[in-house]
C-alpha cells in the first residue's frame, strides 16, 4: 500500500496524525510524560571541555532539567588515562554538582587510590548530567537527550581506558542489554577507546563480597595501562 493510502486508509479507522496536532495536545495525547523540548534542537558543537559545561549550566534538553538542582558535568583531568563513567547522579551529587561524592564516591575514590592514582588524575562522568528524581534509573529519551554530552567527554579526553561502572554504564557503552556479570572482566571498545566493565560501587557497599572481583576487573585495567 503507498504511504498516502495508508494514511489514508488509517484515517478511515479513527486514526490522526499526533504530528498534525499543536505542540501541547500533541504531548497530553500522545504521552504522559513531557518528551524532550522539542524547541531545544540539536546540541551545539563544542571545542573543549570548558564550553560543554558552559552549555551544560543551562541545559534543558530533557525533563530531568525541571527538578535538578545542579547539573553535574563531570569533573577531572583533561588529560586523563582512565575515565570512570557512572549512571547519574545521585541526591549528594545533586546538591554538591560533583561525580560520585557520596557513600559510593568514597569508595570510589579508594577503587581509585588502590589503583596508584589520586582522584584527580582520573575523570569521573555519568551518563546522564542531571539526577533522576528518587534515583529511579534514567528513560531512553533522557540517556538520548544527554548522550552527545559524555560522546563529546570521550572525545576530548580521550583517556586510555575507560571503566564503566555498573550494569547502566555498561550496557549503554557497550550498546547491549547483558547482564553485569557477562559484561565485566572483557575488552570491549567505546570510540575506539578500550572499555572495562565492573561493578558500581553502590552495589559493592550492598554486595562488599564482590569487591574482589572488581579488583580483579581494576588489576586489568592496570595491565592494560602499563602496556
Ligand atoms: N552513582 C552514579 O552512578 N553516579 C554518581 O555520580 C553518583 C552515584
Amino acid at each position: 500500500m503507498k504511504p498516502r493510502d495508508l494514511t489514508r486508509y488509517l484515517e478511515d479507522l479513527g486514526w490522526r496524525d499526533p504530528l498534525d496536532l499543536p505542540v501541547e495536545q500533541r504531548r497530553s495525547e500522545v504521552s504522559n510524560e513531557t518528551p524532550p523540548d522539542a524547541t531545544v534542537g540539536a546540541a551545539p558543537e563544542f571545542t573543549d571541555l570548558a564550553g560543554l559545561a558552559q552549555f551544560l549550566e543551562g541545559c534543558t534538553r530533557c525533563r530531568l532539567s525541571e527538578q535538578r538542582r545542579s547539573v553535574v558535568v563531570g569533573e577531572g583531568a583533561a588529560d586523563a588515562r582512565v575515565m570512570f563513567v557512572g549512571e547519574g547522579p545521585g541526591a549528594e551529587e545533586d546538591r554538591t554538582g560533583r561525580p560520585f561524592v557520596g557513600q559510593a564516591g568514597k569508595l570510589l575514590d579508594r577503587m581509585i587510590l588502590a589503583m596508584g592514582f589520586e582522584r584527580g588524575q582520573t575523570y569521573i562522568a555519568n551518563v546522564v548530567k542531571c539526577r533522576p528524581p528518587g534515583n529511579r534509573d534514567p528513560k531512553d529519551d533522557e540517556i538520548a537527550a544527554c548522550s552527545t554530552f559524555l560522546d563529546r567527554q570521550v572525545e576530548f579526553i580521550r583517556p586510555e581506558v575507560i571503566v564503566a561502572l555498573g550494569r547502566f554504564a555498561a550496557n549503554r557503552l557497550t550498546g547491549t542489554e547483558k547482564p553485569l556479570g557477562a559484561l565485566r572482566g572483557r575488552w570491549s571498545h567505546y570510540k575506539g577507546v578500550p572499555l572495562l566493565a565492573t561493578y558500581h560501587p553502590a552495589y559493592l557497599l550492598r554486595t562488599p563480597a564482590d569487591k574482589r572481583k572488581v579488583w580483579d576487573d581494576l588489576k586489568l585495567v592496570l595491565a592494560k595501562l602499563a602496556r
